[in-house]
């Protein structure tokens, strides 16, 4: 068994589980069992709407034979009143068992919710490699909503029905016993109709979430992707994907209404012949004078309220049965292993302040199973050195660096922190150790402050600004109408490159942490800024253990050791000096890059 790549991948195609009803309530009972006091005053509180159904079709046959046949007047005078009150009785406890359903709906929501997005948080880095965004954003939007309402609402309707379903019978067997097999038996020939539609549901909602979840990734690019599809005029590309995604999900939506739906007009059917079959062994019943009319117009009516629940059954079928699969993913969600969940973090040590350093031991990593990347990289650095990677791009050095706060784990070999694997380390005192600049600087929506607190939340304005004047960033935000309150926008749209990479190093600084690790850190800067944040660097580098990676040779010139990664292997390491002397690739880079400079000189 490869434990290291352990199926993470959230399900797309019709392979999603079946669930059976009793599986999907087990599953269900744990967001439940918090509020099931509620849930079952919601249920306590609609027996009486389902009973008053009742007494409303039990109060007919004294008036028949009292009013109609015997013509009783005094009788008569309360029937309107009697009536209306009922009404006014049983709205009153619609309404508050809705009030008290809607709370316990919403809050099995809002816990689903909340477990999801504290899971989310635990993935690592591999997790959001793999699955795309819209699948798992269809589960916080639609699955979450969709079980928990589902659910609800079958169980109220099903306890309602039942408990109205009940006295409605006990009415017909007090009418007449007869004629109740004859209301009752036809009902055997529902069930092979709901067996079909529960199997063609679950194909085609497997099918649907597919589509759903593709047309949300396509939303999501359409918008970070804007200035793309703009500048290379993709608009029609994109809408053609669209479309194509678009009228996938409807052709999918008519086939569940034309593969489900036959099941109400079924019913309907099943309960005519119901109606039917009373009213002609009930024509005589009456004549042979087993029962009086009032008794046969108060079956009737009780009947005719007993098959409307289960004309909405074949409804209420459907959306069980969607919100049974949505239970489902979103449970594969939760079940989904992670190395990152708090359980794995038991027993771990605490790294205080790393003292010794950081050691690469003959380290093998690989994304997939199809391609190794890293194939045996080791290399050590002590405290307070500064370390470098060069090579080719592709070669795995934003890798190197992403293994040792743990965004991945290793498939052999060990990074080891003061002499411990970091796996042997708590991930939180592992990481608040680390600083990183990453070659692409994710900033957040909000304003600067926030990015640069995030990393630091009891940050004083004092250490802001200092972090702001050592990234070089302060004449910028000094001359910002809103200063560091400034909205920057998602991802930091309303800065420049060199800007956000600046504000991100501001946000490594603040953290005042024992290692730094700067990828590319300076990648998106001029020249001219790169000098100056590079002074930025090399405070914030001072007394630091730093692992740099740069794509301009000449500002690691002062390392303590240079690693050369070409594919995956560490070629060459040494100090500038040694590596020039050795003349090997190394220095072939950096002639190269010295030469071009040289050039660029020239020509200005
Ligand atoms: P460098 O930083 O030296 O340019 P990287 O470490 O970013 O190189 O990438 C090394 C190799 O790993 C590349 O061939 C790249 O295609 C691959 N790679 C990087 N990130 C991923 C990922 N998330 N999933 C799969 N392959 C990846
Ligand atoms: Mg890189």
């Amino acid at each position: 068994e490869d434990s290291k790549f352990y199926p993470i991948i959230l399900s797309q195609t019709e392979d999603q589980k079946t669930t059976s009803f009793i599986r999907g309530y087990k599953q269900f009972w744990p967001f439940l069992k918090p509020y099931w006091f509620m849930a079952v005053l919601g249920i306590l509180l609609t027996i009486p709407v389902g009973a008053l159904d009742a007494v409303i079709a039990a109060f007919l046959k004294p008036f028949m034979d009292n009013v109609m046949i015997e013509q009783q007047k005094s009788f008569a005078d309360y029937v309107p009143l009697v009536i209306i009150g009922f009404t006014l009785v049983q709205g009153t406890f619609i309404y508050l068992s809705s009030i008290v359903n809607g709370y316990v709906g919403g809050k099995i929501s809002l816990s689903i919710r909340t477990k999801l997005y504290k899971k989310l948080l635990t993935f690592e880095t591999r997790f959001f490699d793999v699955n795309n965004s819209g699948s798992v954003i269809f589960r916080f939007f639609n699955d979450a909503d969709q079980a928990s309402a589902g659910l609800i609402a079958n169980i109220k309707l099903f306890l309602t029905k039942f408990f109205s379903s009940v006295s409605l019978v006990c009415v017909l067997v007090y009418n007449s016993w007869q004629l109740t097999l004859v209301a009752l038996g036809v009902l055997v020939f529902l069930i092979l109709p709901l067996r079909i539609v529960r199997k063609r549901i679950k194909k085609i909602i497997s099918r649907s979430v597919v589509g759903n979840t593709q047309l949300i990734t396509l939303y999501n690019e359409t918008t970070q992707g804007n200035r793309v599809i703009k500048a290379f005029g993709l608009s029609d590309l994109m809408f053609r994907q669209f479309k194509a995604k678009a009228d996938f999900l409807f052709d999918i939506g008519i086939k569940l209404v034309r593969d489900t739906n036959w099941l109400s007009p079924v019913m309907h059917l099943v309960s005519s012949i119901g109606v039917a079959g009373v009213l002609y062994f009930g024509v005589q019943l009456i004549l042979n004078g087993t029962i009086t009319s009032g008794a046969f117009v108060s079956f009737l009516a009780a009947l005719i309220m007993l098959y409307t629940p289960i004309k909405t059954i074949g409804n209420n079928f459907i959306s069980v049965q969607q919100a049974l699969l949505a239970l489902d993913r979103i449970y594969e969600l939760l079940d989904a292993k992670s190395f990152e969940d708090e359980a794995n973090d038991k027993d771990k040590l605490v790294l205080p302040t790393i003292k010794d350093g950081i050691e690469f031991k003959d380290v093998h990593f690989s994304y997939t199973k199809e391609r190794e990347i890293l194939k045996g990289i080791s290399f050590k650095v002590a405290m307070g050195k500064k370390i470098a990677l060069v090579g080719n791009s592709g070669g795995g050095k934003t890798t190197v660096c992403s293994l040792i706060p743990r965004l991945y784990e290793v498939d052999s070999g060990s990074v080891l922190i003061d002499g411990h694997d970091v796996r042997d380390y708590t991930l939180d005192s592992l990481r608040s150790q680390i600083a990183v600049v990453f070659q692409d600087s994710f900033l957040f929506q909000g304003t600067i402050r926030h990015n640069i607190t995030c990393a630091k939340p009891d940050a004083t304005d004092e250490e802001i600004h200092e972090a702001l004047k050592n990234s070089y960033l302060d004449e910028f935000v000094k001359g910002l109408p809103n200063g560091l309150d400034t909205v920057i926008g998602e991802r930091g749209v309303s800065l420049s490159g060199g800007q956000k990479q600046r504000l991100s190093i501001a946000r490594a600084l603040i953290r005042n942490a024992p290692l730094v690790i700067l990828d590319e850190a300076t990648s998106a800067l001029d020249n001219k800024s790169e000098k100056v944040v590079q002074k930025a660097l090399d405070t914030l580098m001072k007394g630091r253990t730093t692992i740099v990676i740069a794509h301009r040779l000449s500002t690691i010139r002062d390392a303590d050791t240079i690693l050369v990664i070409n594919d995956g292997l560490v070629v060459e390491s040494g100090t500038h000096d040694e590596l020039l002397a050795k003349n090997g690739v190394y220095a072939g880079l950096y002639m190269s890059q010295f030469k071009n400079k040289e050039q660029e000189e020239r020509d200005e």
